[in-house]
């Protein structure tokens, strides 16, 4: 099937827009993607048409909300190829996801247990891990970062051992783009018995979140990143090890029965959605994922892979960048520096210019001192990014250098 990009970006609104009488050329896209009309239009059918509390009501527009909600759920399980609905947990996000095994998780460790999780992690998979090593006696190893900016997997062997009990990695790292072979890690952490967690923030988007092949325990992503709304994302968790899972937040929804000193708890998937969901969002990441699913996948991978090798290409020609992140395999993220200038600099001139891309630590400061610098740009891609805004990213680069030279 061909990738007709014109007939991608005329979904996208906001591609319109100019920033300074420049087009606007969205180059962060590791951060949040720009949503297609479809899911823009989800949200306000929604609210047009079918806003009401799920689950509870007894009239039509609370049956209506409750099924295109359930609906939704079923839609992550398809995309996910999760074994069971009940496994598809809304959250607000990556972050509450993550937070959610790891309110669990500290309970469950004892002193001396140990947890692994890198040197690449977000800090959402990072900084919560070493708060529950706080709360549980627990101690965090962490795989180290070779100068291409891949996993050690060889020092990641060394730290696996009986006393692993949990072990947590991303699928593709936000800052440098490197895909991690995450089907490998996991079977290596499951030969200690050790419970697996993918941060699949980045993974997902690019539609490579098949739990079973990769074979963990939970898998965690954000709606926004995905093409969806922001506010919304998913835990899955393996049926067998969430059933037992400590509960995270109470309130409403989450319980069987209630009596004034005592409370049972409902079955899953409600018994980690205490309170009102958010109902709008968890239908539109179902359009989002639906729009994303009808694309050919093949497709979509080949056109972000032309749009990285020409990215990567006239950064190895050009003087005085660096490219952060050397990795075998990459999602479409060209991290960079210039000898000219900070960070804050460049994506300050680049805006002037339409351009926008990301700067800073990415959330992920201990990579950025692996790689000894305070920060990068980076630019990310999506699908309907051209190489045309490519070749604007590298002209207005010069600029950025001429400027700061
Ligand atoms: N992990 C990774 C790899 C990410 O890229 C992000 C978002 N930048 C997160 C976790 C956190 O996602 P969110 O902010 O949507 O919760």
């Amino acid at each position: 099937m061909s990738f007709d990009v014109t007939a991608i970006r005329d979904q996208f609104p906001i591609l319109k827009r100019e920033i300074d009488g420049k087009p606007l050329v969205y180059l962060d896209n590791a951060a949040t993607t720009q949503k297609p009309q479809c899911v823009i239009d989800a949200l306000v059918e929604y609210y047009t048409t079918s806003n009401s509390n799920v689950h509870r009501g007894a009239h039509r527009l609370a049956d209506e909300a409750t099924r295109c909600f359930e609906a939704a759920r079923d839609t992550v399980k398809e995309f996910i190829n999760a074994p069971k609905r009940e496994e598809v947990i809304w959250t607000t996000g990556t972050t509450e996801s993550i937070n959610i095994v790891a309110h669990g998780l500290e309970t469950l460790l004892s002193p001396g247990d140990e947890i692994i999780a890198t040197g690449m992690d977000h800090h959402a998979n990072l900084v919560t891990w070493q708060q529950a090593c706080k709360a549980s006696g627990a101690v965090l190893k962490t795989v180290p970062v070779t100068d291409d900016g891949e996993l050690d997997q060889v020092a990641y062997e060394a730290l696996l051992n009986e006393k692993t009990k949990f072990v947590a990695f991303p699928q593709v790292s936000n800052a440098l783009g490197t895909i991690n072979p995450v089907k490998a890690m996991t079977k290596k952490a499951k030969e200690f018995g050790a419970l697996v967690l993918v941060d699949g923030a980045q993974g997902a988007a690019h539609g490579w979140a098949d739990v079973q092949e990769i074979g963990c325990d939970f898998y965690v992503f954000s709606g926004h990143k995905l093409y969806g709304p922001m506010g919304i994302g998913v835990l899955w968790g393996r049926e067998s090890v969430l059933e037992d899972w400590p509960v995270w937040r109470t309130g409403g929804e989450m319980i069987s029965t209630v009596t004034l000193q005592e409370s049972t708890w409902n079955v899953l998937p409600y018994r980690f959605e205490a309170g009102t969901p958010n109902v709008a969002d968890a239908i539109a990441l179902g359009e989002a994922i639906r729009w994303f699913s009808s694309l050919d996948h093949d497709s979509v991978v080949a056109h972000e892979k032309a749009l990285l090798d020409h990215a990567t290409k006239l950064a190895k020609e050009f003087d005085g960048l660096t490219i952060v992140g050397n990795a075998k395999e990459k999602i479409g993220v060209l991290s960079f520096v210039l000898d000219q200038g900070h960070p804050a600099d460049i994506g300050f001139l680049l805006d002037r210019q339409g351009i926008a891309v990301r700067t800073g630590d990415h959330c992920a400061q201990p990579l950025m001192a692996r790689f000894n610098v305070p920060g990068t740009a980076r630019a990310s891609f999506a699908i309907y990014n051209t190489l045309e805004e490519v070749d604007a990213l590298f002209v207005a680069l010069k600029k950025v250098r001429s400027m700061l030279a």
